[in-house]
């Protein structure tokens, strides 16, 4: 695969399985950390991989451990993009999963929270899903200039 972006990028694929979720945060948090962004930057960036994963592994895949989870990060000056793609069942009503509280595990102790949290810690969100294809995360966290704050 060709880097077309110009920019610094990382892609990541692993087995949809608990177990690498650690992994993954940690993955992306060691990709960013030549990055001059603040701690709290780095564990929200580390939260939203946590939540995005988690979600892929046991909605999309419902706990099928064959499957597979992407990761890809790309960083500028200005802004880190993060994608976290699953082929699995995808969501059926998409407005109704981004709210708040909304879960269709409450079984599994789910707080419904993961799509608020992920849209509260970063600026942009953006999903892609289908049913049966899967579902695709775009998390975009904006850097500030830290001179600009200086001045
Ligand atoms: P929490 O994240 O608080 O543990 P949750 O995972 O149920 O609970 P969200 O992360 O907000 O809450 O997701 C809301 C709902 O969206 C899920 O219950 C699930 O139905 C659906 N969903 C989220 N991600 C995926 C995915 N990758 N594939 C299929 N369904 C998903
Ligand atoms: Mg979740």
């Amino acid at each position: 695969m060709e880097n077309k972006t110009g920019h610094n990028f990382m892609r990541l694929e692993f087995a949809a399985r608990s177990e690498n979720e650690g992994f993954a945060r940690i993955a992306v948090a060691s990709f960013l950390s030549r990055l001059d962004i603040t701690l709290e930057e780095m564990e929200e960036i580390k939260t939203v991989v946590s939540e995005a994963v988690t979600n892929a592994i046991i909605h999309g895949y419902e706990g099928d451990e064959n499957g597979t989870v992407m990761i890809m990060t790309t960083y500028t000056p200005s802004f880190i993009e993060i994608i976290v793609e699953d082929h699995g069942i995808g969501i059926a009503n998409l407005e109704e999963a981004r709210q708040p509280l909304f879960t269709t595990k409450p079984e599994l102790e789910r707080s419904g929270m993961g799509f608020t949290i992920m849209e509260n810690f970063m600026d942009q969100m953006e999903v892609e899903t289908e049913i049966n294809r899967g579902t695709r995360i775009r998390l975009v966290k904006n850097l500030i200039k830290k001179e600009a704050l200086c001045n």
